[in-house]
């Protein structure tokens, strides 16, 4: 690919007119990618890297139909969604009819934010009450109302902390959380962390009048890649939904088949787990922005009683609705879903395999290609979680055997030099490529980094081939 800028022009360009907290992946030496195809990324010298973060990716880089329906449709016709269509109404009714029945209207946005924020106006208008309970360590968008639902964001350096009318949850994490597996069984913590969020449906109701909406993903992805033990979900709709709220599953980060076994990650807690607003995002367009809302008639019925319009530029115009329905095309017709659980299974097995050779491995979870390995001691690269030591895996969903072998191969030489060195660090770090050569820079990078509050920069996990 022929390229406009020298790499380094490219940068100082974009620190004169980029705002500075647009953070780039690794600082020290930021990645000029200049092309991509399946799981592969390319710099502007033509280096391959293995990619295992780009979650938006979902059927892989630049899928020949995506790309291709994306410009049938643009050299045709693009305009809002005042208008007649057939993509839109054809995409609504395919969408819906992959979710549990009475998911069956849809507001189509551009991005997990505004689907979110959406999702919120819904709740409120619906239920008449103000109150949100949300997860710690969540992030679920980067708009005013997010920030304040996002202990992620609004607890950390330029966060306002939180409001009175956010109510903050324990993650039920099993391994590292409140409530352990080491002091209690998992139906004991299953119980705590969903009588945690009664507990705050109770004080909503006492200093509100009650709660709007209980938040929250439906596999932590930011705190760490938490898959919640189970009956949590089923325990915590019930306090909520009794306490006259609604719930809601962020998909953004966990839908589209990335869990394997299900389209949904909610669908992993049991099939009589029917969230009443679910939002969907990064993977739906598979690099384009397309998000959507999915809720129940009633809910929608109760936002249009108000008599305000929902009018939204971009949504789920045509070229959004063909771009999205080559996605669910190719996720089925390349058998995505059982690619993500053999691979998903097979890293798991080799993750835990590791776990027994290297001790700073501590806790391989997750389920598909959502996966994260919890380091004991020592932060590398990838780092998220509040304590910044949780490798994410979340590749694109064509990663292939080879690719999964390469990458254990990789982390394991990683772990053995890590475990060698003499000044193993135990602050966070930026960035580790991972090279045939084991670049000595990867220490210097394994002690200049520090956690960085930005959502998607701790998710660094980039093989150089
Ligand atoms: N929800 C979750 C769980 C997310 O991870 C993100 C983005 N990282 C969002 C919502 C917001 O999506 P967007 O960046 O498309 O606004």
């Amino acid at each position: 690919v022929k390229q406009k800028l020298t790499k380094e022009e490219t940068l100082q360009l974009r620190k004169k007119h980029i705002g500075p907290s647009c953070k780039l992946f690794f600082r020290s030496d930021p990645l000029k990618i200049v092309r991509a195809a399946g799981c592969y990324m390319y710099d502007e010298k033509g280096c391959r890297y293995l990619d295992c973060i780009n979650n938006v990716c979902h059927v892989g880089h630049c899928h020949p139909q995506v790309v291709s329906a994306a410009v049938e449709q643009m050299s045709v016709l693009n305009t809002n969604s005042r208008f007649l269509h057939d993509n839109l109404v054809l995409y609504a009714e395919r969408l819906t009819s992959l979710f549990p029945e009475k998911l069956n209207v849809c507001f189509f946005v551009n991005s997990g934010s505004e689907a979110n924020d959406l999702a919120i106006r819904l709740a409120r208008t619906h239920t008449g009450k103000k109150d949100v309970i949300t997860l710690d360590h969540a992030y679920h968008g980067h708009v005013t109302s997010l920030i304040d639902i996002s202990p992620y964001k609004f607890n950390h350096p330029g966060g306002e902390g939180q409001r009175d009318w956010v109510h903050v949850a324990p993650v039920p994490d099993v391994y590292r959380g409140k409530y352990t597996d080491k002091d209690f069984t998992v139906e004991e913590c299953t119980k705590k962390y969903a009588d945690e969020v009664k507990q705050l449906c109770d004080k909503a109701t006492k200093l509100h009048g009650g709660v709007s909406i209980f938040f929250a993903e439906s596999m932590q992805s930011c705190g760490g890649q938490i898959v919640y033990p189970p009956g949590y979900l089923r325990q915590v709709y019930s306090h909520v939904r009794a306490a006259g709220g609604v719930c809601l599953a962020d998909e953004v980060q966990v839908g589209f088949g990335r869990v394997g076994s299900h389209m949904w990650a909610f669908q992993t807690q049991g099939d009589d787990i029917v969230p009443d607003i679910v939002t969907l995002g990064k993977p739906m367009g598979n690099g384009h922005p397309v998000s959507a809302v999915i809720t129940t008639r009633e809910i929608a019925e109760s936002f249009g009683a108000t008599g305000m319009e929902y009018f939204n530029t971009f949504g789920g115009n045509p070229v959004s609705a063909a771009i999205a329905n080559a996605v669910l095309d190719a996720i089925e017709k390349e058998n995505l879903l059982d690619n993500a659980t053999k691979i998903g299974n097979f890293l798991k097995q080799e993750f835990n395999r590791l776990k027994g050779k290297h001790a700073i491995i501590g806790d391989v979870r997750g389920e598909g290609m959502f996966l994260g390995v919890d380091l004991e001691q020592y932060v590398l690269l990838s780092n998220d979680g509040p304590y910044r030591n949780v490798l994410k895996f979340k590749s694109p969903m064509v990663f292939g055997m080879e690719d999964a072998k390469e990458l254990v191969e990789k982390l394991d030489a990683i772990m053995t030099e890590m475990e060698a060195a003499e000044n193993i660090v135990t602050n966070g770090m930026e960035k580790l490529m991972v090279n045939g050569n084991h670049d000595p820079r990867q220490q210097q990078q394994l002690t200049n980094g520090h956690a960085n509050n930005n959502i998607d920069a701790p998710s660094e996990i980039q093989v150089k081939v």
